[in-house]
Parts: structure tokens; sequence; C-alpha cells
């Protein structure tokens, strides 16, 4: 009999996450307005430094309302991490603006604050001054926030942080996603947390997330009928999804802490392998680790898609690290700049199977098919 497949990161749901869907069943609450939802916003703000929180319908949506809001329009440009998911750009061009991609330091793998003042002195060299910058947590792990800040704040750019990967993360015990202007999250079906789709925008400033959630419901100004003066979008979170974003939110704090167990025991297993490496937290910095991620050695005998497939043949899910942007054919006439690690990276890196509902069998059993990949 074949082995039961194991996923990357599957949904993981708690206990009560039912009865919330059921109770909003009972009060015929099916729709994009209801007290889950506000429940929903109420607790995530209480995780997220109490920040104004609107929720949506996915971390994409998320993105472009904070770039819409930052002024975001056509011919700007707007700085982003190339070391991420598309989701994380695309936003950008839905405005008509234009990316102009960061690479990664090799610490965190996120956004290198050297790279980013380069290029913003670069950009107003040429006239044309940034109007936003996208700094992505990567599979949870913070960015080097501090220089970033310092950066963006010497020339006056605001930030997004996108920390659709990095909910439960913390950076000198602050939580991701609220260091900044903005900060989104996303639940969809693979992140630590899931409503099975959407997303979150989250602000200290109370009348940017009322804007949000405005441009979010069609943008219908106050009139007994349907008045328009701007465009809007139909962006906000169900509040079914809303339900089960609650059941979830209970749960979160022993997701973060069991995917951290996963990635210690990875660790310690695979320690006798010269060949593969991990990413270590500088002092201060908190993952979640949403995903564990590894490096194979250059001179490694067996590549890192090697290991992969030998994984797949045993039906076990792993996958290369994000593709950059700035390698990405829809990017290809966007500006980069840095030095190739996010290239490197995406050669040599794998992301584990780290689901918060693997069992000890499933890791015990995807431990030996890497040991045995690197006997041979
Ligand atoms: C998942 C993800 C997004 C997008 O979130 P959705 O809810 O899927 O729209 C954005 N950025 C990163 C880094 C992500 O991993």
């Amino acid at each position: 009999m074949k082995n039961k497949k194991i996923w990357l990161s599957s949904p993981h749901m708690g206990e009560n996450e039912f009865k919330y869907v059921t109770q909003a069943f009972d009060l015929n609450w099916i729709a994009p307005v209801g007290p889950h939802l506000n429940d929903f916003e109420k607790n995530l703000s209480k995780i997220s430094d109490n920040k104004y929180v609107a929720a949506l319908g996915s971390g994409t949506s998320a993105i472009h309302l904070a770039l819409i809001l930052l002024d975001v329009e056509r011919d700007d440009e707007v700085i982003c991490s190339s070391f991420t998911f598309s989701a994380s750009a695309n936003p950008i061009i839905y405005q008509g603006a234009k990316p102009v991609f960061i690479d990664s330091e090799m610490d965190t793998w996120n956004m290198c604050p050297e790279s980013l003042e380069l290029a913003i002195i670069d950009r107003i060299e040429n006239r044309i001054k940034p109007k936003a910058i996208i700094v992505v947590h990567l599979y949870g792990m913070p960015a080097k926030m501090n220089e970033i800040i310092e950066v963006a704040s010497r020339y006056n750019i605001p930030i997004i942080e996108d920390a659709a990967e990095g909910l439960g993360s913390t950076y000198y015990n602050k939580p991701l996603g609220s260091l900044t202007e903005f900060g989104i999250y996303s639940f969809n079906g693979n992140k630590i947390i899931t409503t099975s789709g959407g997303g979150a925008l989250i602000s200290s400033n109370e009348d940017s997330i009322k804007k949000a959630k405005f441009l979010a419901t069609q943008a219908r100004d106050h009139a007994p009928h349907y008045e328009h003066s701007q465009i809007g979008y139909n962006y906000r979170l169900s509040n079914v999804s809303a339900a089960i974003g609650l059941g979830q939110l209970e749960v979160l704090q022993d997701r973060v802490e069991r995917r951290r167990q996963i990635f210690e025991h990875y660790q310690k297993e695979l320690s006798d392998i010269n060949e593969i490496s991990f990413v270590e937290e500088p002092d201060g910095f908190y993952s979640n680790r949403w995903l564990t991620t590894v490096l194979i050695s250059a001179n490694s005998k067996v590549s890192r898609e090697d290991l992969r497939l030998n994984l797949e043949l045993n039906n076990i899910e792993s996958r290369p690290l994000w593709k950059p942007m700035h390698l990405q054919p829809i990017f290809s006439s966007c500006k980069y700049f840095g030095s190739n690690n996010a290239e490197y990276l995406f050669k040599y890196g794998l992301c584990l199977p780290s689901g918060s509902n693997m069992t000890e069998n499933d890791i015990a059993r995807i431990i030996t098919n890497i040991k045995r990949s690197f006997e041979k």
C-alpha cells in the first residue's frame, strides 16, 4: 500500500470553528457583514498591538487597498521584496504602477536594507521618488525592520508590511504587521491559520481603516439610494469565513508552537548532514516558522531537485523556495537592485512539510527519507 500523502501545509481546524459557523447559519448572517466579522476584527486587533483592522477577502486585496490609501497611481514606482510570492507585487500592477524589486540579505532572506537604500537613491536621482515600500516577512521570519524603517523614514517613504506568512511572529516582542503604516495578513488555506480564504489590513490610523472598509464595500456614499463618487471594490470578508477565523485565532498560539517544534525537530535530526543548513533567528527575531526551509550546499552530490524528487516518490510534498519576482516572465522588464542572493536561495533552497497537523510518524517518515537521500 502506498504511504499516505504528506502535504507541505494543510488547514488545521480547532475545536470551535464549526460551532461558530453553525451560529452564523442559525442567525442567518450569511453575508459580508455580521457579528462574527466584528468579533474577528476585534480579536485580531487584540493580537496585533491594538491596531484598527479591516477583514477582507484576501491578503492580495489588503495590499491593493493599502496602495490605494497611499495614493499609488499610474506610472508611480513602488519598491517590493523580490524574494516573495507574486501576490506581494501584483497589486502594484493593478494600480498601473511599476514595481522596483529589491534583493534579500542572507541572515533572514528578507529585503536587504543596503540594496533598498541604493534603489531609493537611484530612483530619486532619476526624479521618480518611490511612493511606497512593500516589505515581506517570508516564511514567518521577520525582516530587518529597524534598518529598513530607518532608511524609509530618512527618505520619508511609507511602508506596507506583507505579513501574510508572518501572523504570530514578533520583532523585538512586537507583532509583525504592526511596525509600520500598514500591515497585511492572509488567511488562505495554506497559511498558519485559515478562514478558507481571507485577509486583513491593519493600521494605527482609524480613518485609513474606515476608508478601507468603505472601498471594500463598493464605495457607497451616504444616501438612501446607491450613490458613488469613487470606484469601489468587493473585497470584504464573509461573516461565515470570519466565523472560521474566530475559532482559528483561539488556536493561533498552539499552531505557532507546533510549527516551531517541527522546525526544531528537523534541525536536530538533520544536524549530521553537512549539506543541509537552516536559517537561524537573529536576537530579538521570533519566527512562527510557517514553513521549515533548508538550503542544500552548492557542492552537495544530492541536489535540491534530487531531494525534492526523492520525497515526491515517497508521497511527500516539498517545494523549491519562491522564485524571485525579478526573474518572473511577467516582471522581466522591472528594475532590480541587489547581488543575486534571492537567485541563490531559489537555486539551493527547499520548503519541507510543516503543517501543524502532521503526526510524529509523518515527521519521522520525512526525516528517514531525507537521511536516506543523503546516504546514497
Ligand atoms: C499568501 C501570500 C499573499 C497573498 O495572500 P492571499 O490571501 O492568498 O491573497 C501575499 N504575500 C505573501 C508573501 C503570501 O505568502
